[in-house]
């Protein structure tokens, strides 16, 4: 089995992130086939299953359920060399498991591209980082994720395409007149975004593309605090991953955006301490407020006081109906603020 980690001993949940590209049948049934097993093991989190394969990020309560819950996708899906990149955390990052069946496990608006079961010009880690730092003149080194994934942490040099979703990214390509024969290399959280991503540029006419091979996670784990700088964002309640893979101790999901935040605000309405955005952080109203409803309410009566309303990541407080949604903010009594898996922030009603 390729692993690319021991999780600790100390963690109270096992988490690890898998894809595969592959033709599934019968998703129904591998749908339920699933659900059965986490029920068994006490498994959390997502897994997006489609006619291409499957896509996931779960959590394991212990170290023997990890395993088992590992061995059971190898065996059903019969892909012993499956590759898990693992990291651990604290608290829970997912409420519930859910199934999710797509027609893309990872959405490019290209469904119709497959990538091979053969790598694709893949580099491992060391292979990257020699790339780095021998040919630092000839490389673009291009982020497929989302702005705000960029901006909490990135490859040194990397640029920015800052688009909002990854379906902006073979835009932005063409955008660029980046020369054919250009040597790129492109990298996403966990190589699943560039196994498309690579196709997409293909086809544009750059052959002479690289992808890292298990993305930010597997780099990371292999070399932590050298050419990646920052924080990694996940998309679960972890919010983004340091340098040791632990979740972020200087992130949070800002209330009022559902980006990620850092900046120490005091609700001017209810005296909650919460962490905002830089964005938001020069709005009126959302810089002296911990919330929708309370920036909504100080606006209106900015001498009154009133009870906190936000409670972030108290999820489990919630009664939420079919939460498919990670990470996600309570922003009223009746509404959550959540970011997709396709990184897309959307209010929706408990
Ligand atoms: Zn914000
Ligand atoms: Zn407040």
């Amino acid at each position: 089995m390729r692993n690319t980690s021991s999780a600790a001993v100390t963690a109270n949940y096992y988490v690890t992130t898998f894809y595969k590209f592959l033709r599934l049948e019968e998703t129904l049934r591998v749908k339920s086939d699933l659900e059965a097993k986490a029920e068994e093991l006490n498994i959390k989190g997502l897994i997006i299953i489609g006619s291409e394969g499957f896509n996931s990020t779960i959590a394991a309560p212990s170290e023997i359920a990890f395993a088992n819950w590992k061995k059971f996708i190898q065996d059903y899906f019969n892909q012993p060399d499956l590759f898990f990149k693992d990291s651990t955390s604290d608290k829970t990052p997912f409420r519930r498991f859910k199934v999710k069946i797509r027609e893309e496990i990872v959405t490019t608006g290209i469904p119709e591209i497959m990538p091979p079961d053969c790598k694709n010009h893949h580099l491992s880690p060391a292979e990257w980082n020699r790339v780095m730092k021998e040919e630092t003149e000839e490389i673009a080194i291009i982020d497929t994720r989302n702005w705000y994934e960029y901006k909490i942490g990135t490859f040194k040099g990397a640029l920015n395409p800052n688009i909002e979703k990854f379906t902006d990214f073979p835009e932005y390509i063409e955008s660029q007149g980046i020369p054919k024969d250009k040597k790129m290399l492109i990298f996403c959280t966990g190589g699943i975004r560039c196994e498309k991503g690579i196709l997409e540029l293909q086809k544009q006419g750059y052959d002479n593309v690289y992808q890292l091979d298990g993305g930010i996670l597997n780099y990371i784990k292999e070399f932590p605090n050298d050419q990646f700088e920052g924080e990694c964002f996940v998309f679960d309640h972890r919010v983004a991953l340091d340098q040791n893979l632990q979740p972020s101790k200087q992130y949070g999901l800002c209330p009022h955006c559902g980006q990620p935040s850092e900046i120490k605000v005091t609700c001017k309405r209810c005296d909650t301490d919460e962490l905002i955005c830089v964005e938001c952080s020069e709005v009126e109203f959302k810089k002296e407020t911990c919330s929708k409803n309370c920036a909504h309410q100080f606006q209106l009566h900015p001498d009154r006081k009133g009870p906190r309303q936000v409670v972030p990541f108290e999820i489990e407080k919630l009664k939420l109906s079919g939460a498919e949604l990670v990470p996600m903010i309570q922003v009223s009594k009746t509404k959550v603020l959540a970011v997709n898996e396709r990184g897309e922030a959307r209010v929706h009603r408990i």
